[in-house]
């Protein structure tokens, strides 16, 4: 089997792929702060007309948003979530808690607090927990198990995966990670930690196994060393090759990773991927809940609010 294959039936790399890039992220995180016009989006995702439309196009293609007219003449439209768009909000609230925990500096429009109602009011910290014994999901608790089947309808190689992602390909890009949607939302980068959660750790299997060219490579390894979410050692001196681990930064991206992976079991069509994962702590194949620490309950977006 191809490594390559292998990570493209992923269900995170499928996952964002129908979500798109950080700026179609971007736009769903403003949605779920109760943003639904144009106009709001581009002020507060700083986005062109045409980047804008373009992502507003592919999220409701993708049955994630629906247009709704608010005005008649003109016909002017919203942007609302569909169910399957409202879905997502157990995977926003962890971006939300990873950013608020390990982002240099907070993105202007994210809020510093989240209240949950349910039924009285008590401050909201969103943690991922395995659904079947309820504790805390934590990247070194989950196994991953080879399945013996073979992918039947995965992406046959990288450019069919890419096809929608608009993704910066530069091979020299100085942009710093600062936030979620730096990560997830550039193609290499999601895809390179989608490797180093499987389990790969060696530029050489992340060049083979990606098919990346080299300087891309290099860049993307570069931003994730930078922004403190690998960190590179060396395992042979002569010639030196090196190794990259996830940091404690890194593995805390791994949660919000496994929302979207529930996701994408929830509501994309499945397709047979080769990997299980199965919770050590209890033995169960993994499936994540969002709960409130507070209260042990999935809030609901309706009963959250932000300050
Ligand atoms: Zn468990
Ligand atoms: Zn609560």
């Amino acid at each position: 089997m191809q490594a390559a294959q292998l990570l493209l039936s992923n269900p995170v790399a499928r996952g964002l792929n129908i979500l798109g890039d950080r700026w179609a992220i971007l736009i769903l995180r403003e949605v779920f702060l109760g943003q639904h016009r144009f106009e709001e989006f581009r002020t507060r995702t700083g986005a062109s007309r045409g980047t804008l439309s373009k992502r507003l196009e592919t999220l409701v293609h993708n049955g994630i948003l629906y247009k709704n007219p608010y005005q008649t003449a003109p016909v002017r439209y919203e942007y609302r979530l569909t169910d399957k768009g409202r879905a997502l909000y157990p995977w926003a609230l962890l971006i939300w808690q990873w950013e608020t925990e390990w982002a240099d500096q907070l993105s202007a429009n994210i809020p510093s607090r989240l209240t949950h109602f349910h039924p009285d009011e008590h401050a909201l910290y969103p943690v991922a927990v395995c659904r079947h014994c309820r504790e805390p999901l934590h990247f070194d608790d989950v196994e991953r198990v080879v399945r013996e089947e073979e992918i039947k309808s995965a992406p046959k190689n990288i450019s069919e995966f890419g096809s929608q992602r608009r993704s910066r390909n530069s091979g020299n890009n100085s942009q710093l990670l600062g936030h979620v949607t730096d990560i997830i939302g550039d193609r290499w980068t999601l895809l390179l930690m989608a490797a180093a959660f499987v389990g790969l750790s060696r530029y050489d299997d992340f060049r083979q196994q990606l098919g990346v060219a080299t300087n891309i490579l290099a860049d993307r390894l570069k931003m994730l060393v930078d922004a403190d979410i690998l960190k590179r050692e060396e395992y042979q001196t002569n010639p030196p090759r090196f190794e990259y681990h996830l940091t404690t930064k890194g593995k805390a991206l791994y949660p919000q990773t496994m929302a979207l992976r529930q996701w994408v079991q929830e509501w994309l069509p499945p397709v047979s991927h080769p990997f299980t994962l199965v919770h050590r702590n209890c033995g169960h194949e993994l499936q994540t809940d969002v709960i409130c620490q507070g209260c042990g309950e999935v809030p609901g977006a309706d009963e959250v609010r932000f300050s």
